[in-house]
C-alpha cells in the first residue's frame, strides 16, 4: 500500500480563524501572489463562506489576476468545498491515480490555528474539523488515516482531543505545529509525548521556516535542535515534516548544520524513531539544477543504511497546489527514485505508522489497535458511513 504521509483535508469553513487568515495571506504571498491578489483570495474564501458561488468567484479571480490554469485555483477550490468529505474524495482520487493502485492511503493532518485572542466561535471551528476528519477514516477504512492536532494555545481543552483522538481510536497519530506559537518547553508537551509513548502513536511535527507562520509567530519554535532532547526522552516515532528543508540552524553561521542536515544526525542517533518526510520542500519545486541536486542528495540518504529506512513520502496536498499539482509532486519522486520509490512510499510508512504485517493484528492497547476497534464498532453502527468512500484497505483484511 503506497501512502501519502502528509496531507490535509480541512475546509476554510472549519479552519479560517482570524489567525489562520493572517497566515494564509502570508503563505499566498510567499509563492505567487502580490499582496493585492492575496487579499482578493482571502476575500474570495470569505465570500464563499457567506454563500457566494465558488465557481463564479474563482473564474473572476483567475481573470483578474491572470491565473488561468494555475494550481492555486485548485487550492482555493478545495478549501471552498462544502465539507471535509468532498476534500477527502478529491485527495483519495488523486492518491489512487498517482499511486497507480486502488489500495493507496493518505495521512490526514488536522489544523487548529488559534491563539489567546481567538473568540469562542473561532475555537469551535476545530470541533467540526475534528469530527468531519474522523468521519473520513470510517468512509475510507484503513486508507484515510487521521492525525489529531493538539495545540497547547487552546489550553487544557486541547487535551480532550488527545483523549478522543488516541484513547477512543478515531486517530492513529498526533500532529504538532510549534511555529503557531508554542515552544518545546510548554508544560503541555510532556503530557502529549507521554500519551503518544503510552499509545505507541507516531508524531508528525511541522519543521521548516515556512508554512503557517504569520505575524507574531516564530518559526524557530519547530527547530529540530530545540526538540532533540524531547525526542531523546520519549520512546516515540517522530517525523520532522518537510525534512526541515534548507532552514538555517544558525542564521549567523553558514558552517552550522541546516535543519535538514541536523535531522539526518538525529536519524543516526535514533534510527528506530526519527523520521522525516519529503512533502513540500524547495528542492523538488526548484529550478532544474536545484531538482537535480536534490535527487542526488536524496539518493545519498537512501543509500545510508539507517537513514534510508526513515524517509517518508508525502505531498502536503492540498497546500501543495500553492506551488504545483499533487500529481506532479508524486511523479517527481516516482521518476527520480524508480524502484526505490516504494521504500519511501510503502515500506517506511508502514513502519512509521505501525501497520501490522499481513495476517497479524495490532496490539489492542495501541492507538492503531484502538483505531481498528473503532472501525469495527462503526462498521456495525446504525448511522454507519463505513466504506462509503472505498472498500477497507488490504491491511485490515480479517481484522474487522
Ligand atoms: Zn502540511
Amino acid at each position: 500500500m503506497r501512502v501519502d504521509d502528509h496531507a490535509h483535508v480541512f475546509t476554510f469553513k472549519t479552519f479560517l480563524t482570524r489567525a489562520a487568515e493572517a497566515d494564509l495571506k502570508v503563505r499566498l504571498m510567499a509563492w505567487h501572489l502580490s499582496e493585492a491578489a492575496a487579499n482578493d483570495a482571502v476575500r474570495l474564501a470569505k465570500a464563499v463562506l457567506l454563500g457566494e458561488n465558488a465557481d463564479v468567484r474563482l473564474a473572476a479571480f483567475a481573470a483578474t489576476w491572470g491565473l488561468g490554469g494555475s494550481p492555486i485555483l485548485e487550492f482555493l477550490r478545495r478549501g471552498c468545498l462544502p465539507d471535509i468529505g468532498a476534500v477527502t474524495d478529491a485527495l483519495m482520487a488523486d492518491t489512487a491515480t498517482a499511486a497507480e493502485e486502488a489500495d493507496a492511503a493518505a495521512v490526514l493532518l488536522m489544523m487548529d490555528v488559534v491563539d489567546q485572542d481567538s473568540t469562542p466561535e473561532e475555537l469551535a471551528l476545530y470541533e467540526t474539523q475534528f469530527t468531519q476528519t474522523a468521519d473520513q477514516a470510517e468512509r475510507y477504512p484503513g486508507r484515510a488515516l487521521p492525525f489529531v492536532m493538539i495545540n497547547p494555545l487552546r489550553g487544557n481543552a486541547a487535551l480532550d482531543y488527545l483523549r478522543r483522538g488516541l484513547d477512543e481510536g478515531r486517530c492513529v497519530g498526533v500532529k504538532l505545529y510549534p511555529s503557531l506559537g508554542y515552544t518545546v518547553t510548554d508544560p503541555m508537551i510532556p503530557k502529549i509525548l507521554r500519551a503518544c509513548q503510552d499509545a505507541a502513536a507516531p508524531i508528525i511535527m511541522h519543521c521548516n521556516d515556512a508554512g503557517f507562520c504569520g505575524p507574531g509567530y516564530d518559526c524557530t519554535y519547530c527547530s529540530p535542535m530545540d526538540w532533540q532532547d524531547a525526542v531523546a526522552d520519549y520512546d516515540v516515532r517522530f517525523d520532522f515534516a518537510h525534512f526541515g528543508d534548507h532552514t538555517k540552524g544558525n542564521a549567523a553561521s553558514d558552517t552550522h548544520p541546516s535543519w535538514r542536515d541536523f535531522i539526518t544526525t538525529l536519524m543516526d542517533r535514533f534510527p528506530d524513531r526519527v523520521y522525516a518526510d519529503v512533502s513540500y520542500q524547495s528542492g523538488p519545486l526548484g529550478t532544474p539544477e536545484e531538482r537535480e541536486a536534490y535527487v542526488a542528495w536524496l539518493k545519498g540518504q537512501l543509500a545510508n543504511e539507517k537513514r534510508g529506512k526513515n524517509i517518508l513520502f508525502g505531498t502536503d496536498s492540498f497546500l501543495i497546489f500553492l506551488a504545483t499539482t499533487a500529481r506532479n509532486y508524486w511523479d517527481f519522486f516516482k521518476t527520480a527514485l524508480g524502484d526505490d520509490f516504494n521504500r519511501i512510499a510503502v515500506e517506511n510508512p508502514a513502519r512509521f505508522l505501525g501497520l501490522p504485517a499481513a495476517g497479524t493484528a495490532p496490539d489492542p492497547n495501541t492507538a492503531l489497535g484502538r483505531h481498528v476497534a473503532y472501525l469495527r464498532e462503526r462498521k456495525n453502527a446504525p448511522d454507519s458511513r463505513f466504506g462509503q468512500g472505498s472498500a477497507p484497505a488490504g491491511w485490515l483484511a480479517g481484522l474487522l
